[in-house]
């Protein structure tokens, strides 16, 4: 068996699904229909955390002190990039969005970016009511719908580039505008963060070490060119493989050794004082997120899907190209 696995990294093949366990094939079976081919079906997440998780933790005030959401949003728009189920929808229409930040305010938030966050968590003075809003991929409409209702609340935020999608008029890629130059800049100066996102968006664990080097160390030079000031955040692109722990190691070196500081993945749940600098955790958010599940998130109701996430990707998981080439130099 241990020989045919060596054969079949060698042609590059996936050895996920085929040399899977009975007990494997059963669990991914059962995970499969419990949750969909994707991961949640009919907003389980939904279900489970209003009435579950969430009662559960404010019933046994579970673990509270040292955990502070990390707002996940994309794209600000009535956009929906043609994603149905709510679960995986990046949108958050500019009506509802504007609504959240109300919510936010009402309950006594106060906003922090990731870098501020990192530097509070060192210095162990994280403000109780924090919160942390962050934009993957660099959507124009941040600028022309987000930003408006979180100034009225003196609110900031982190926002992560893919830096090849950034020009210097807006690019319209699959139907969204991006932001420019200017516009990163203006931002900027209104203290909002700008994190790097890699160059391209691509899936990191395809990629050989010289071209994730360069994803890393180009969009970060890129961004501080443009900013003259230095980048020090990161946020993974997709789905954080938290499983391949060789590789979040090596992950973890190279954001070190070019300068990154933190980092946030797509790792659910809200983030720890302890967790790790680059991965840290966070609240997905769209238009779906009315005030109850909204709330729910906040206060630790959504935490408990880590764990479901986890044994997903897990049951899922593939090997990395370097892994492969790694076995055929062997
Ligand atoms: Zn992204």
């Amino acid at each position: 068996m241990a020989l045919e696995i060596k054969q079949r990294i060698a042609r590059g093949e996936s050895i996920s699904s085929r040399t899977r366990s009975p007990f494997g094939h059963r669990m991914r079976q059962s995970l499969s229909n419990m949750m969909g081919d994707g991961f949640v079906m009919p907003r389980m997440d939904r279900l489970a955390t209003l009435y579950l998780g969430y009662p559960m933790k404010r019933l046994f005030n579970l673990n509270d002190a040292g955990h502070i959401p990390i707002l996940m949003y994309h794209s600000v728009s009535d956009n929906m990039f043609g994603k149905k189920h709510p679960y995986y929808q990046i949108n958050t229409s500019p009506r509802i969005f504007a609504r959240q930040m109300k919510w936010l305010h009402e309950a006594n938030y106060q906003t922090l970016t990731v870098a501020q966050l990192r530097d509070a968590i060192d210095k162990g003075a994280v403000p109780p009511k924090t919160v942390v809003i962050t934009f993957d991929d660099g959507y124009r409409d941040f600028y022309t719908d987000a930003f408006s209702a979180m100034r009225r609340y003196g609110y900031t935020a982190t926002i992560y580039l893919a830096t090849g999608r950034i020009q210097d008029t807006p690019a319209r890629i699959d139907g969204a505008d991006y932001l420019t130059w200017n516009e990163v800049a203006e931002l900027h100066r209104e203290g909002i963060e700008f994190g790097s996102h890699t160059v391209s968006h691509p899936d990191l664990r395809s990629l050989g070490p010289d071209e994730i080097d360069y994803e890393l160390c180009f969009s970060k030079e890129t961004i501080e060119d443009h900013l003259g000031a230095p980048v020090r955040s990161f946020a993974y692109p997709f789905a954080f493989p938290g499983e391949d722990r060789s590789f979040v190691r090596f992950l973890e070196d190279q954001l070190k050794s070019y300068g990154f500081e933190s980092g946030v993945s797509t790792i659910l749940g809200r983030a720890e004082i302890n967790d790790t600098r680059f991965f840290l955790p966070r609240l997905p958010v769209n238009s779906w997120d009315d005030y109850a599940l909204f709330r729910a998130k906040l206060g630790g109701g959504y935490d408990w899907l880590q764990w479901p996430q986890w044994l997903h990707k897990y049951v899922h998981h593939n090997v990395s190209l370097m892994q492969r080439s790694a076995a055929e130099l062997k």
